[in-house]
């Protein structure tokens, strides 16, 4: 990857075009933009950027057409912008191949955040730049052993059940990144578990109880809303 990250903003309103070119120049990055899906289209081809901020709503092309067909022939990170209230977008781009996504309107810490996680992801480090060598994540307070498969808080185990464990453990391999209800259940219970997403509630409200000061105000897992469920960044 080049020193500045190249960011390519897919986006259709001048404003918001502004706004995010401000925020990432500012922050290390070289922007480049496209005001439709055609053009989209034509500089991912011909800039190679490192990443694709991608709205959904541009005027030309359906947003999931454009995720399929860069999938098509590259894996670089496609960072959805989204509707407040598009929790079925937001499942669907993930689905189609989106790395993660960002509601409207948002702040520059989460975009800022939501770009250095896809970044990260990308370099093909997931897991191992999650975690230290010795197989442990931490952030702030909260940190999973992997060789023990233990969940600790404060220092202190919490004794989490083999399942709530390995809920945990998969969100710490993607730290920073949404996690669709859909995955978890497959990656746990394997590709022929129901889409119920009741079970896993009922996981993470205990998961919750154990590791969260206040479970209705996590600090540590958080719910996206309709989409799933995703863990804070790790400390390194
Ligand atoms: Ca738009």
């Amino acid at each position: 990857m080049a020193l500045r990250p190249k960011i390519l903003v897919a986006e259709d309103e001048e404003r918001i075009v502004g706004f995010i070119s401000a925020v990432l120049t500012a922050n290390g990055y070289d922007v480049i933009t496209a005001g439709s899906g055609k053009e989209t289209r034509s500089m991912l081809a011909s800039h190679c950027p490192d990443l694709v901020l991608l709205d959904l709503g541009l005027p030309d092309m359906d947003g999931m057409d454009i995720i399929r067909s860069t999938r098509e022939w590259t894996q670089l990170p496609i960072v959805v912008v989204t509707a407040r209230d598009g929790e079925r977008d937001k499942v669907a781009a993930l689905d189609a191949g989106a790395d993660d996504y960002i509601t409207k309107p948002f702040g520059t810490h989460e975009l800022l955040a939501r770009i250095r996680t896809a970044l990260r992801h990308a370099r093909g480090s997931a897991s191992s730049d999650a975690l230290s060598a010795s197989g442990i994540f931490t952030a702030g307070r909260l940190t999973i052993d992997y060789n023990k498969r233990w969940v600790l808080v404060d220092g202190e185990n919490v004794h989490l059940t083999q399942n709530e464990y390995k809920i945990v453990s998969l969100l710490g391999l993607h730290a920073g990144k949404v996690l669709t209800y859909d995955y978890i259940l497959k990656s746990i219970w394997g590709p022929s578990a129901s889409g119920d997403n009741q079970v896993l509630r009922v996981h993470m409200a205990n998961i919750r109880r154990k590791i969260e000061r206040s479970p209705a105000e996590p600090e540590f897992i958080f719910t996206e809303v309709g989409v799933g469920y995703r863990i804070v960044e790790g400390d390194n």
